[in-house]
């Protein structure tokens, strides 16, 4: 376990953010993934989510709904990037209001309230664009995912 990632979660918070993952996607087919890393590196956090999104199969979803959720911690950089299913669907500021709740918990010092906001927020939102099946699987571990 790297020491930066208990620097921001403790394990019991880690536990809860995954239950949270668990929950949100008892309400929509779309799957939420958190991944956390120390820095982008040289890229900017958009960039480097989307090239995660990728490296950790993520657009390998039936619907195309798979959800990023990126911090790197020490540069506290924040980014979402969601599946082209997802993108065809939601308004074009559907992930602001989210990343806004987000940026408002950090900005507190609120590490694991509000990466569980946030996921809440998408579970809830995405559910009217893709509602959970009866036959739902999960596609993607619930396991919060670090660099
Ligand atoms: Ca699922
Ligand atoms: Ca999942």
């Amino acid at each position: 376990m790297s020491d930066y990632i208990r620097s921001i979660l403790t394990e019991k918070q880690e536990q809860t953010l995954v239950e949270a993952i668990t929950a949100a996607e008892l309400l929509t087919s779309g799957e939420l993934r958190i991944h956390l890393e120390k820095s982008t590196g040289r890229k900017g956090a958009q960039v480097r989510a989307k090239s995660l999104f990728g490296a950790l199969k993520m657009h390998k979803t039936a619907e195309k709904n798979g959800v990023l959720f990126y911090l790197a911690v020490e540069d506290k950089k924040l980014a979402i990037w969601a599946g082209e299913g997802i993108n065809a669907k939601v308004p074009i500021d559907f992930w602001k209001e989210i990343v806004d709740l987000i940026i408002s918990e950090f900005k507190q010092g609120h590490f694991s309230e509000g990466l569980i906001a946030g996921v809440e927020k998408a579970g809830n939102a995405l559910g009217e664009f893709f509602p959970r099946q009866e036959d739902d699987v999960d596609e993607l571990s619930n396991e919060i995912s670090k660099g």
